[in-house]
């Protein structure tokens, strides 16, 4: 995690619209001269262009710059900024290290100096200079001191045991309305996690409400006492630990869930014809199903290379001078080890994304044969197909759509989206999941995100289902009791 230093001011207005941010000031400060028209130069802190200004500064130095680094530190730049803070998560010491040196060098290139470094790897911390880190951080004695809680985005980071906390400072406030308000308000928890302890002193401020208090009245004898036993219970939040899990990316390797599906499905599908189906259909998330095909391939996998290596190892004991029994000791306890060996691992992301592209593939064949077919003929599609006006061509086994856009600087895949039909269960679970990752946004922003890969005919009508099946939209759009 680190902080671009001072970053509205390094961005320079362009002159012409400097005229914007006029002020009046005194000349060198002397009070006895008359005021004198100035201008900003810089972008300033309190105006609401500045982020915006900024941010687009700092993504068109990545881009510029995006040849003489690695993509991954260029997308870091792209999309881990929050403003001035960077916030990076990778899965290895080594990789965080190189990361660290790439993104200080690819944001000095824009006149952004990267400062308040932290990190909860000691390793990583080691390799940044004293200087470069945040002020905690600096005098550490790395073998020794534990490392402090800082904010992250307003939250509470205990850095030592990676995990988010709660800090409850409760000041003196009156008994009334507006006093109740301030604290519940003060209370900062953008995740919702302790909406539960939060939702109690809510109701106490509706059943205010509801009294047609003022709000400086002072309040009943009964809800005081409601009142000061929840503020009682309030300081328990402190002991709350909550862990620090990327849902998608880092779920145990050993999820049950996924596991014992992915193994369950991989003995169907020997069984039925239509198992594929099926196994689609058994799974509401779409991050599961990914996660279920990428186990199974990688099942496959294993199953062809543990017949190879028994294969080796059977022909390389067959000319050793070991008698029979020694033959077969050595050779199960060879194969023990490399199962072991391969069963160890997690899920790579390379493997995630086959497995989408297997999906994607399988699913598009059931459902558009014959343009496929024709398609691999060297013919374009005919013209009662669903999907003519899209103009599809094939590309690597994917169905995408075609059109003028291949000079365009838009990223390849925007420009040749994988086509999908809406009545299809993984357009559904497609959409749901596009719909948490814009936040439970509406149609358009879930459209603009889809579009960045997939182009789904008929969207709309599917966002549209999607969304009234959406409990948290439906908790959040519905109008307060009357
Ligand atoms: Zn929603």
């Amino acid at each position: 995690m680190a902080d671009v230093e001072s970053m509205f001011h390094q961005v320079r207005v362009p002159p012409e619209d400097a005229d914007l941010l006029r002020f009046l000031w005194w000349p060198a400060g002397d009070l006895s001269q008359d005021l004198v028209d100035f201008r900003m130069m810089l972008h300033l802190f309190g105006a609401t262009s500045s982020p915006s200004c900024a941010n687009f500064a700092l993504r068109k130095c990545a881009e510029d710059n995006k040849g003489q680094f690695s993509q991954e530190a260029v997308d870091k730049v792209l999309h881990c900024f929050y403003v001035d803070d960077c916030l990076v998560s990778v899965a290895s010491d080594e990789k965080a290290v190189s990361l660290y040196h790439e993104l200080v060098v690819i944001c000095a290139k824009g006149g952004f100096q990267l400062t308040k470094w932290i990190s909860n790897r000691r390793d990583v911390l080691a390799a940044i200079p004293e200087g470069h880190r945040a002020k905690d951080m600096k005098m550490l004695n790395m073998d020794q001191d534990l490392l402090p809680v800082e904010r992250v985005l307003g939250v509470e980071w205990c850095i030592q045991s990676d995990t988010f906390k709660f800090k409850i400072v409760v000041k003196d406030r009156p008994l009334t309305r507006r006093g109740i308000l301030s604290t519940v308000g003060s209370i900062y928890d953008p995740l919702g996690i302790v909406s539960p302890v939060v939702l109690s002193a809510k109701k106490i401020l509706r059943d205010l409400c509801r009294r047609a208090l003022g709000c400086d009245d002072v309040i009943p004898q009964t809800v005081a006492q409601e009142w000061t036993s929840w503020l009682d219970t309030l300081c328990h939040l402190e002991k709350c630990n909550i862990m620090r899990v990327d849902p998608e990316d880092q779920l145990p390797a050993d999820d049950p869930e996924v596991k014992k599906a992915a193994t369950v499905n991989a003995v169907q599908a020997s069984e039925e014809a239509d198992a594929v189906i099926r196994m689609i259909h058994h799974f509401s998330s779409w991050v599961h199903l990914r996660k279920a095909v990428a186990w199974i391939l990688r099942f496959k996998t294993w199953l062809s290379s543990l017949c190879q290596k028994r294969r080796q190892q059977n022909r390389a004991l067959a000319q050793s001078d070991l008698d029979v029994e020694q033959q077969r000791c050595s050779l199960e306890k060879d194969m023990e080890t490399f199962k072991r060996k391969m069963a160890s691992s997690c899920l790579s992301v390379e493997e995630l994304e086959k497995s989408e592209l297997e999906i994607i593939k399988f699913s598009q064949r059931k459902r558009f044969p014959e343009e496929f077919s024709m398609l691999e003929k060297g013919k374009s599609v005919k013209g009662h197909s669903h999907i003519h006006t899209l103009c599809p061509l094939m590309e690597d086994g994917v169905l995408r759509v075609g059109g003028r856009l291949s000079r365009s600087s838009m990223p390849a895949e925007a420009k040749h989206p994988i086509i999908l039909a809406k009545d299809l269960h993984i357009s559904t679970l497609l959409l749901r999941h596009v719909h948490q990752k814009v936040g439970h946004g509406g149609r358009n922003h879930m459209l603009s995100k889809l579009h960045e890969r997939y182009w789904i005919s008929g969207a709309s009508t599917a966002i549209r289902s999607v969304l009234s099946k959406c409990v948290i939209c439906r908790r959040l759009n519905a109008q307060p009791m009357s």
